[in-house]
């Protein structure tokens, strides 16, 4: 197998010399002339039990060319036997959980996680009914009914790190899921520690230019066919132009993440040091991956942190006012820098309890650094927490 930078540039495009083109093409279909019956009644039924079809699509919300294509690139970099494609993390992670529904009513989940997934389980929308843990007492939590355990790693927004081998240790035979998005397929494969599913936002690292809102699944051939029954049946399908613009966005995955992470790493140290902060979460540093999993289960820290303020949420208010350069926004994993305010935004709905218990406090903001010159963006963050420390 290729290196994995090689894969990043090539994945999913293996077929287009045959075809003639160097780029994708975008198939916009949304039904194929179908040239036999009996083929087509073949097609579908194979398509019913969430295969992929023989020759005709059918049609587009059943399967879709350029889709498969993007499917087939991520597959190959998180060394998967299939990936599934959605219209948002949030699809991806409705049809994971209706899945698995199938098999028992229960999850087990470990907090922090994304607010939106925390909102989802804790809602029960989807008749599923949740279990909270930490990484440490999920196999304390698991019981009869539960057909899944999801865990985010590092998790948003604190950058906790969970080992997946621990967990899936404690899960026996139920299937582990994990949100990868932090980490992307560069820095991480949870496959290969033994997790059963991994999920990404496309919307962030993947898409990588704040225009694309997509979800990705990357796992076994059997829970692919799963998801894709999932899918076809309740319509959260992936469009083929986004599809396009994430398999686009593969080829530059590494460069983007390794020159984010390398800004990321300044910026972490400097913030460390500044007065104005009294906290850092950054997984590269010693106390905040007190297992060493940089290095074991990671390829490097990331380019997401977070820190909290002295001052407290008058101060964060400043900061999110003050930003130029740095845009005041929620959604991670762009070119260009992000800074939000998770206690106000991203988890405001999550209980107030919780969010403490976590340290997602008033004062306490994330940072998703982008590709820009880190000295820039320190002159201009140091800039305004020299002007909180002189206040
Ligand atoms: C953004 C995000 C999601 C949800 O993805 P959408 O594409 O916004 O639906 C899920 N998990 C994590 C970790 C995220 O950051």
């Amino acid at each position: 197998m290729a290196s994995f930078d090689t894969r990043t540039v090539h994945a999913g495009r293996q077929d287009l010399r045959k075809l003639g083109v160097h780029a994708p093409p975008i198939d916009l279909s949304t039904t194929y002339p179908i040239t036999g019956l009996e083929e087509a009644r073949a097609s579908i039924d194979r398509m019913m039990e969430g295969a992929e079809p023989d020759e005709n699509p059918i049609y587009s919300r059943l399967h879709n060319p350029t889709v498969a294509r993007f499917e087939a690139g991520i597959a190959q970099l998180e060394e998967a036997e299939a990936a599934v494609g959605f219209a948002s993390g949030m699809a991806a992670m409705t049809a994971c959980l209706l899945a698995a529904r199938q098999r028992g009513e229960r999850v087990v989940a470990v907090r922090p996680m994304y607010g939106g997934t925390d909102g989802l389980l804790s809602s029960g929308l989807l008749g599923v009914e949740v279990d909270w843990a930490d990484a440490e007492s999920v196999g304390a939590a698991i019981g009869p009914q539960t057909s899944l355990v999801i865990v985010e790693t590092p998790a948003n927004p604190t950058l906790q790190l969970v080992d997946i081998e621990h967990v899936v240790a404690q899960a026996g035979d139920v299937p582990v899921l994990v949100d990868s998005t932090f980490a992307t397929p560069v820095l991480q494969q949870p496959l290969r520690h033994g997790a059963a599913m991994v999920l990404h936002s496309g919307t962030k690292f993947i898409g990588g230019h704040g225009d694309v809102i997509a979800g990705v699944v990357a796992t076994s051939e059997a829970f692919a066919r799963e998801l894709r029954v999932v899918r076809s049946l309740t319509g959260g399908i992936l469009h083929p132009r986004a599809a396009y613009d994430l398999h686009r966005g593969l080829q530059t995955l590494s460069l983007r993440v390794h020159k984010a992470q390398e800004g990321a790493r300044l910026l972490a140290g400097r913030l460390h040091e500044h007065r104005a902060v009294g906290s850092v979460h950054y997984p590269g540093f010693q106390a905040c991956d007190p297992k060493g999993l940089v290095g074991r289960q990671m390829a490097g820290p990331g380019s997401m942190l977070a820190f909290e303020l002295v001052g407290g949420f008058d101060a964060a208010l400043r900061v999110m006012e003050a930003v130029e350069l740095i845009t005041p926004a929620v959604s991670l994993g762009s070119t260009d820098t992000l800074i939000q305010h998770p206690a106000g935004l991203t988890h405001r709905k999550v209980d107030a309890e919780v969010r403490a218990s976590h340290g997602i406090t008033d004062g306490f903001l994330r940072l998703s650094v982008g590709v820009e010159d880190a000295e820039d963006l320190w002159q201009e963050l140091g800039g305004i927490l020299d002007g909180l420390s002189r206040a």
